[in-house]
């Protein structure tokens, strides 16, 4: 398992100066380090396999719910260990946090669309070039298919723009 924290730090429940160091360059975030003694303690106790890496968290405000923050996990591996049946793994994980966690298998920004979006898949990325230099870029999707995605277009970009920390937009063609 591959944590933003070192394997001894996530079990001793302590940081390293090296992870510390980590911490206050922002590098990573507490959420990370809590995160990854969450999992590190349900590997250790079976819960959940090994095989999974968290890469990174990134925590988000809803809008719509007042100082609700979901947080995104971003993984390596088969997210679905995390999720468990029924949602009972991520319900305790989210438990335990004291936040609502959504978990994202990481990948290149279509990737995470299709994801998102799933079971429609992105048709791809477009770049519109500007006169004064610069750029918009564009995930594009299927218009045909926009009643079987299950998530706005609001939602799937504020998610893709904190996660890849580049400006999408997410557009039906
Ligand atoms: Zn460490």
């Amino acid at each position: 398992m591959n944590l933003p924290i070192c394997t001894k730090d996530a079990k001793e429940g302590k940081l390293c100066s090296k992870c510390k160091q980590k911490l206050e360059s922002n590098e990573i975030n507490q959420v990370d380090v809590e995160l990854s003694r969450i999992l590190f303690r349900l590997a250790e106790k079976e819960t959940i396999p090994n095989e999974i890496n968290l890469v990174k968290t990134k925590t988000i405000k809803e809008n719509n719910k007042k100082d609700k923050e979901t947080v995104l996990a971003l993984v390596e591996g088969n997210p679905a260990v995390l999720i468990g049946r029924g949602g009972r793994i991520i319900r305790l994980i989210s438990e335990k946090l004291g936040k609502d966690v959504k978990v994202i298998k990481n990948g290149s920004p279509v990737q995470i669309i299709n994801d998102l979006a799933s079971p429609v898949r992105a048709c791809g990325i477009n770049i519109l070039y500007r006169t004064d230099q610069s750029e918009e870029k564009y995930i594009t999707l299927p218009k045909e298919r926009k009643n079987k995605v299950g998530i706005s277009v609001e939602k799937m970009e504020k998610l893709i723009n904190k996660l890849t920390d580049e400006k999408y937009k997410i557009k039906y063609i």
